[in-house]
């Protein structure tokens, strides 16, 4: 098991990315997309309104033939996340029934992440090819091939010597 290369750089700060395919990792110049939010995730949670706003595109290099495969993974995952939390929240959330409505709302959070530990193991232990975790000041982009990472790294802290970057 290994778990994924993380490089995390300014939010403000356009990634650039070697010519390679982040699955197969060969030498690649088709690109997609991928969408992010940036905002604060307890933020969210308790002003679930905010979801709306701060989305932004990532375009990374992903070939023809792994097009497939990473989008399958990508909403696979997303899928059985989801799932999971509508399977759990219907057992968990009548334990709190008596609760006030912000304690309860906090108490059935916390459950429910509790009840998610075993994805969240998975997802940390079968990494994704590729993803991104955003945050206001801060976005991380995640690699399962470390080697694809440490040119990532090496590529961006050429182009912004200055930016805070680190590798992880
Ligand atoms: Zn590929």
């Amino acid at each position: 098991m290994k778990t994924s290369t993380d490089v995390t750089m300014p939010t403000s700060l356009k990634p650039i990315f070697p010519n390679e395919c982040v699955v197969c990792c060969s030498e690649t110049f088709d690109t997609a997309k991928i969408t992010q939010n940036s905002q604060n995730p307890i933020s969210v949670f308790f002003m679930p309104i905010l979801w709306l706003f701060r989305w932004s595109r990532v375009e990374f290099p992903l070939c023809r033939n792994c097009m497939f495969r990473f989008y399958f993974q990508r909403w696979g995952r997303w899928i059985l996340c989801c799932a999971l939390i509508a399977i759990a929240f219907p057992i968990i959330a009548p334990y709190y029934r008596e609760w006030s409505p912000l304690f309860r709302k906090i108490a059935i959070g916390v459950s429910c992440f509790v009840a998610m530990i075993p994805y969240v193991l998975f997802e940390v232990f079968v990494p994704r090819s590729f993803n991104t975790t955003s945050y206001p000041k801060t976005t991380t982009y995640e690699f399962a091939s470390w080697d694809l990472a440490l040119q990532f790294y090496a590529l961006n802290t050429q182009r912004y010597p200055k930016a805070e970057i680190t590798i992880s």
